[in-house]
């Protein structure tokens, strides 16, 4: 497993479902890495480009979207943890809104996954993150709370999980919750237990080349999930700097 103590901050590009090969091949030619040993840049194309990421050889770690909570068996369609490894994949997104919203994956089922994941030496980062509606309601903190306990397995710890807060109504919109709202989340999560103390806690929801350096520059905040932004190299790079 990955030594995340190795690390002060994580970009995790979240590809989605698009990318090509053409689009790898532009993406890594043009990638320009800090030589900061400290970042941590991970890409996380759909699964089938995996390989072809990999055998690009570039400074950057490799992720996946999503993985089975099966080892292995009768589940079409289902990619196990134990085949990610195989493909050099060290760190995996679980529970990302998208899949909650459009695949109905539970806490319950995210906690499975992110179990099998660090039985299998990977890195889960683990999503969690309100409505406008629960926002507006004002119960972002209950939400989280009760995400946190849910989603996060028993065996996790600050050296084989990560957290990432997403705030659901900031993905892809534009929007972004205050600086003061993003450290207030952070810090409610990390003192919801002892445990979470040390956890690393990335900030996810419409980060772009404008508002990154803002941003990160959050107490509490130790790196970005990116999603539409990392689809544009140029702009990924001005992220990453
Ligand atoms: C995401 O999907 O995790 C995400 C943060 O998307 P975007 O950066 O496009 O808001």
């Amino acid at each position: 497993m990955i030594d995340l103590s190795h690390f002060t901050s994580f970009f995790i590009a979240n590809w989605k479902l698009n990318g090509s090969f053409q689009f790898i091949d532009n993406f890594t030619e043009f990638l320009k890495v800090p030589k900061t040993a400290k970042n941590c840049i991970t890409l996380c194309p759909p699964n089938l480009y995996l390989n072809y990421l990999q055998l690009k050889n570039g400074d950057f770690k490799l992720g996946a979207q999503d993985c089975s909570y099966f080892d292995e068996g009768a589940y079409t369609g289902e990619i196990s943890a134990k085949m990610l490894v195989e493909s050099q994949v060290e760190f995996c997104i679980v529970g990302h809104s998208e899949r909650r919203q459009y695949f109905s994956e539970s806490n319950q089922i995210v906690r499975q996954k992110a179990d099998k994941l660090i039985k299998n030496n990977i890195i889960p980062i683990i999503c969690i993150g309100e409505t406008l509606d629960q926002k507006n309601q004002k119960i972002t903190n209950k939400v989280l709370k009760n995400q946190i306990y849910e989603s996060v397995p028993e065996i996790s710890n600050n050296l084989n999980t990560i957290i990432a807060y997403e705030p659901i109504w900031a993905i892809g919109t534009g929007l972004t919750p205050t600086l003061e709202e993003i450290k207030n989340s952070h810090n409610y999560i990390r003192n919801l237990d002892k445990k979470f103390l040390e956890f690393k806690i990335l900030y996810g929801g419409s980060v772009n080349a404008k508002n990154s350096k803002q941003l990160m520059g959050i107490e509490g905040v130790d790196g970005a999930l990116i999603g539409g932004s990392s689809l544009k190299v140029d702009v990924f790079n001005e992220i990453i700097s």
